[in-house]
């Protein structure tokens, strides 16, 4: 990885093979100028698990925040396989077509351990990802979701702030991942297939109900009716939900990225969406409510971290399990014990 911190050039003439270490301004003024290898070099370093580096990403970010917030921040999902990657080249090189800037991120927590990520190394959005509207970030890799939802959430505010007006974050369905997922984008996104079957509506089934928009993807060839009849039970099915988003009713759309048909429809509902919802203050009041639930969520991931790590926990660890498991204490005295070591020994 590239850590941004090369020295390089020290041995003679030779031009130096590495960049140069950019400092914070250098980091804003390139992004906000646009400019695409300042813009990765500021994600690379917003990624870095480096203390140093995290400040002065913090550094930058905080800059740079005046400048974000502008995009329009839609989020796909949709089991492996729906067809995400194919659906989002063509949204995106439909959107460019109609000049529009787009960056596609993506939240993949199983990235580090498969070693590969979504949007990673395969060939995925060929033509997109040669279009100079578009820029297209692979899944960060490394840690736990939280980690992984926290960078691209960052990098999220950076390509706002260097200009990119639609951001689609992508993320396949498994685990928490599309909680994670609804909790950073405005327009929540879902890609089904026709005739899949129940049991995946049924992995499914809350998520339905996160939705602003679901859409039936490819229908085309011998799927168009079975994608007819799925549409239909899935509208069925929404009509009775409460909406996920306020004075908004999704609708089930059919699609196919393949051959693009559907694509332009649905983005019309995207467009009806922030024309309805914008002016009465809903989706600003959905950022608010996101970014406080973000700051929650930090302080509680850090509380957690640091009483893991607190050796008078460690030390303590064991003689309390034991204890409950003998049946000596109860659950609640035994993490009460704990929290009172935690507590005396760092002063929180
Ligand atoms: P992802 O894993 O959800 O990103 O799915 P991909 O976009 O990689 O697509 C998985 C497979 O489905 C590939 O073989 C695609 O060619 C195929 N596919 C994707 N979109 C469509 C579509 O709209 N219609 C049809 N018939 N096949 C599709």
């Amino acid at each position: 990885m590239n850590s941004g911190q090369e020295t390089g050039g020290a041995n003679g003439a030779k031009p130096p093979r590495r960049p140069r270490p950019l400092s914070g301004e250098d980091y804003v003024s390139g992004v906000l100028s646009g400019n695409r290898a300042v813009l990765a070099r500021a994600i690379t370093l917003v990624e870095s698990d480096s203390r140093i580096q995290e400040a002065q990403a913090q550094e930058v970010l905080r800059q740079l925040l005046p400048h974000t917030g502008k995009a329009w921040r839609v989020g796909i999902t949709g089991a492996p396989g729906v067809g995400k990657s194919t659906f989002i080249e063509a949204l995106g090189c439909f959107l460019t077509g109609r000049g529009r800037k787009v960056a596609v991120l993506a939240v993949d927590p199983t990235s580090a351990r498969s070693g590969g990520s979504i949007l990673g190394d395969r060939t995925r959005m060929e033509r997109l990802s040669q279009d100079p509207l578009a820029f297209i970030r692979p899944s960060p890799a490394g840690g736990n979701l939280g980690g992984v939802a926290r960078r691209t959430r960052e990098t999220m505010l950076l390509c706002e702030a260097a200009g990119f007006d639609i951001i689609l974050v992508e993320t396949v369905g498994v685990g928490q991942s599309e909680l994670t997922l609804r909790s950073m984008v405005d327009f929540f996104l879902l890609l089904l297939l026709p005739g899949a079957g129940d049991e995946l509506q049924a992995i499914k089934k809350g998520i339905v109900e996160m939705a602003d928009g679901v859409l039936i993807n490819k229908a085309d060839g011998d799927n168009r009716g079975r994608a007819e009849q799925a549409r239909l039970e899935q509208e069925a099915a929404l009509h009775y939900a409460q909406p996920a988003t306020p004075g908004w009713q999704p609708q089930v759309g059919l699609c196919s990225g393949l051959t693009g048909e559907g694509v332009a429809r649905m983005w019309e509902r995207v467009e009806q969406f922030y024309q309805e919802l914008e002016p009465k203050g809903v989706i600003a009041e959905r950022r608010h409510q996101q970014a406080l639930d973000w700051l929650t969520d930090l302080v509680h991931d850090e509380l957690r971290r640091r009483f893991h790590r607190d050796p008078r926990v460690l030390a303590l660890l064991p003689e309390v399990r034991a204890a409950l498991l003998r049946g000596e204490t109860t659950a609640v005295c035994a993490a009460r014990a704990l929290l009172e070591a935690h507590h005396g020994g760092t002063g929180l």
